[in-house]
């Protein structure tokens, strides 16, 4: 594969795709607007890569070669040099609204504009643009050097050629993709947010403490990590985010975010990112 790729956003999620895009041999530009997010993104791939040495799944040669391929900017304008640009700044819709209409005035003609959004149209996103067949959506899950899925969303205009390369890059950096159609939360998160929703209904109205929750989801329904944990991981902020989306979206109240939720944000409760949110991770 040929591709040259500019990640944009160097959080928990553009981090992990700069890492496996880079660990893929393809040459990555990893952008943030903040300088401390893109120093930390880059210690966090080393920091993986070099756990993927000690378990022997990596040798040295090819982790120092791996971050030799990652190049760091706190300009868009770098997307100039890229052919598929992943953008995975912070779920909002504006945001993510003005960063593409800037890639559509900064990136080559040809580009594929790729976005890891957890739940925002892919046709709207899209439609920010002059040339939305050329968008789609290319959800990462987290954490993206050790999962396997990645859903591959067509918005309304997206090309049949653009699905295709999508697809081809997917699989280039080892993951399996899954086509979804362009609904709110497309399928992982308009499933997996109503569970993580509910269980936190469970904390606020006693019916059980997080401990318990995740406990029965565990060893009741062998699911491998209990879902407050999990919303823990993924940062209750974007689980707000994503549920927003889905209640406006879909026009349904079942989709309310729960207040205990929106108090956890509120009080900068963000779960592992901030050290507490269901759980406490300090010194972790
Ligand atoms: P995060 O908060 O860890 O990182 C977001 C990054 O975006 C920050 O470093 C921030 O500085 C940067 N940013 C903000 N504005 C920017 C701009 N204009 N240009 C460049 N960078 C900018 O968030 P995250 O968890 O990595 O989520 C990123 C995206 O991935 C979101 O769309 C989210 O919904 C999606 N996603 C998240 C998960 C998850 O489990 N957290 C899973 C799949 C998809």
């Amino acid at each position: 594969m040929t591709e040259t790729i500019a990640v944009v956003g160097a959080g928990q999620m553009g981090n992990g795709i700069a890492h496996v895009c880079a660990q893929a041999g393809l040459a990555v530009t990893m952008i943030d607007v903040s300088e401390n997010a893109l120093s930390a993104g880059r210690a966090t791939i080393e920091k993986n890569l070099e756990r993927q040495v000690k378990k022997g799944t990596l040798d040295a040669a090819a982790k120092d070669a791996t971050l030799g391929r990652i190049v760091l900017s706190t300009d868009l304008g770098a997307v100039a040099q890229c052919t598929i640009a992943i953008e995975a700044a912070t779920e909002r819709r504006d945001l993510k609204y003005r960063i593409f209409a800037d890639l559509d005035r900064l990136a080559p003609a040809g580009a594929l504009l790729a976005t890891n959004t957890s739940s925002i149209s892919i046709t709207e996103i899209a439609a920010q643009t002059g040339r939305p067949t050329d968008v789609i959506g290319m959800h990462f899950m987290n954490p993206v050097p050790v999962m396997q899925l990645v859903e591959v969303i067509r918005g309304l205009a997206t090309s049949d050629a653009t699905t295709t390369r999508t697809v081809a890059l997917a699989k280039a950096v080892g993951k399996t993709p899954v086509e979804a159609n362009d609904y709110p939360g497309f399928i992982a998160n308009r499933i997996l947010m109503p569970m993580i929703n509910e269980a936190a209904y469970c904390v606020m109205e006693g019916v059980g403490t997080p401990e318990a929750v995740d406990t029965v989801m565990k060893l009741g329904m062998n699911h491998p990590m209990g879902p407050l944990a999990l919303a823990d991981l993924i940062g209750l902020d974007t689980c707000v985010a994503i549920l927003d989306v889905l209640k406006d979206g879909l026009g349904d109240p079942k989709y309310r975010a729960c207040p205990l939720l929106k108090k956890y944000v509120a009080a900068g409760w963000l779960g592992r990112k901030t050290g507490r949110g269901f759980y406490e991770y300090a010194g972790k």
